[in-house]
């Protein structure tokens, strides 16, 4: 479990439910929206000295929806609403095959982790994986990280939920708690 103000090498952070809301396979950059607070907890994670790595699964590119470009619209629009709030996000990785596509780079497969870790000289052990889906979280039981698994918008938890998971309402709740301890919020 956590240890109050222990810090990570590195945060791992889903995209969609998790940082931004997730309407479907938004393909759109108006469709962007920022879910609340996500913006201070990835600038907490940036004070700390954290690096801040968006990990995401585009199953949308794969199954023909839409494609990289429309992709690459919405991802830049998200790191253009989080600069506006000061946080600054690392780098991107995404997966843009289908699941049935049996790739590697798929969450919960470790390939962009591996790859992230590697091109950003982060020691890979340490890490902090978030997300709103378990296959966000379960990679921090495989590589030995702390795992915060956040609610959807309905308020329910994605299941089952791993052993030594932290559960949070949202990503602000799940990081601050990590790194300030739990009660203490500015
Ligand atoms: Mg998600
Ligand atoms: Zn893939």
């Amino acid at each position: 479990m956590s240890g109050r103000g222990r810090r990570p090498t590195a945060a791992y952070i889903d995209r969609d439910g998790t940082l931004m809301r997730d309407t479907g396979y938004v393909a759109r950059s108006a469709e962007v929206e920022l879910l609340p607070r996500a913006a201070d907890a990835v600038r907490l994670l940036n004070d700390e000295g954290v690096p801040v790595v968006i990990v995401t699964n585009q199953s949308g590119i794969g199954r023909g929806y839409f494609d990289e470009s429309a992709f690459h619209a919405v991802q830049a629009r998200l790191v253009q609403l989080l600069e506006l709030e000061g946080a600054r996000i690392e780098a991107t990785y995404f997966c843009p095959h289908a699941p049935e596509d049996g790739c590697d780079c798929r969450k919960p497969g470790l390939a962009l982790y591996r790859k992230a870790a590697l091109e950003l000289g982060l020691q890979s052990s340490g890490g902090l994986f978030a997300g709103d889906r378990v296959q966000d979280v379960l990679p921090a039981l495989e590589l030995g990280g702390t795992g915060i698994l956040v609610a959807g918008t309905d308020g329910t938890y994605d299941g089952p939920v791993p052993a030594r998971v932290i559960r949070a309402t949202d990503l602000w709740t799940g990081v601050s708690g990590l790194l300030l301890g739990a009660g203490n919020s500015p």
